[in-house]
């Protein structure tokens, strides 16, 4: 990818290093706490659990910490900030020319584990897009474990993971995600988990239709970038991942589609750019 020359985003929070343990909400006055302590002398308990018995966990507004706002320094924050940046040309124009407002998420950056209005999230569920508060979340070491664990090396594996959670972005504000939720309430666990599959595949999808659309407009894709975003489709299919972890596939219990079926939906926006045709949610085949 020729990433370098592309336009960096700042919507961008970095929170690596900090840590995103579930906080404690600090309810009380510096004199409560003094009060507490001498509480917790008096009867030998351990003032620290005193004070969480009392503020509680979830008493806090603010979720997680905000972190350095803006691009980062480092080479792998730049280049995050590039593809944020890229996504964000190209579905500007694609919400524009639908007479929409195209409205940029944040990416989060960071490590180990995470505060979100989703949840604490530790690193190991992999990257996500929270809807509530509109924010994907990465951790950087999962380009690593891409590349190693999975064998889906290249920058453009990477950026496939940003644009497929910028997809979910895109099926947010398309009212997609939500109209999704609600059929998933009603629905038996096997019905919600094939709702959840043409999901992925529709993001997936969109994430081809950014490469397509970047590749005309910013001549960001170069030749054999779109393989390594295959290979790397291929990789993160349920069906390869059952196989790996429990050694036998059960495609009922599938969330996110096959390898086949992933690298079919990103190989079909990238071939076509037009977000018309991830209508994953109508296909008779998936
Ligand atoms: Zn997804």
């Amino acid at each position: 990818m020729r990433w370098r020359e592309q336009r960096q985003s700042d919507n961008i929070e970095d929170r690596r290093g900090m840590g995103g343990g579930p906080r404690r909400g600090m309810a009380l006055g510096g004199g409560g706490i003094i009060l507490l302590i001498a509480f917790a002398l008096l009867t030998g308990q351990n003032p620290l659990e005193l004070l969480e018995q009392v503020s509680g966990p979830q008493s806090s507004v603010e979720v997680g910490q905000p972190g350095q706002v803006g691009a980062p320094a480092d080479e792998l924050g730049q280049f995050s900030a590039a593809v944020l940046g890229s996504t964000e040309d190209v579905w500007t124009g694609v919400f524009r020319s639908a007479g929409r407002t195209y409205q940029q998420p944040t990416l989060v950056l960071f490590s180990d584990s995470v505060d979100s209005a989703c949840g604490y999230a530790s690193a190991a569920v992999g990257p996500f897009y929270c809807p509530p508060d509109r924010k994907v979340y990465l951790d950087l070491a999962f380009f690593d474990e891409l590349k190693r664990q999975f064998g889906a090396p290249g920058d453009f594996a990477q950026a496939y993971v940003v644009a497929h959670e910028i997809g979910h972005h895109v099926q947010n504000l398309l009212g997609i995600a939500n109209k999704v939720r609600a059929a998933q309430q009603s629905a038996s666990e096997e019905q919600a988990n094939a709702l959840s599959v043409r999901m992925e595949l529709q993001a997936d999808c969109l994430a081809g239709v950014w490469a397509n659309q970047a590749g005309r407009s910013a001549n960001l894709i170069e030749a054999g970038d779109l393989e390594e975003g295959l290979t790397a489709a291929s990789a993160i299919g349920d069906d390869q991942i059952q196989r790996r972890s429990q050694g036998y596939v059960v495609p009922e219990s599938w969330t996110h589609g096959s390898s086949e079926q992933r690298t079919r939906w990103l190989r079909r926006g990238a071939q076509s750019g037009d977000m018309n045709d991830c209508d994953t949610f109508s296909a008779n085949e998936l």
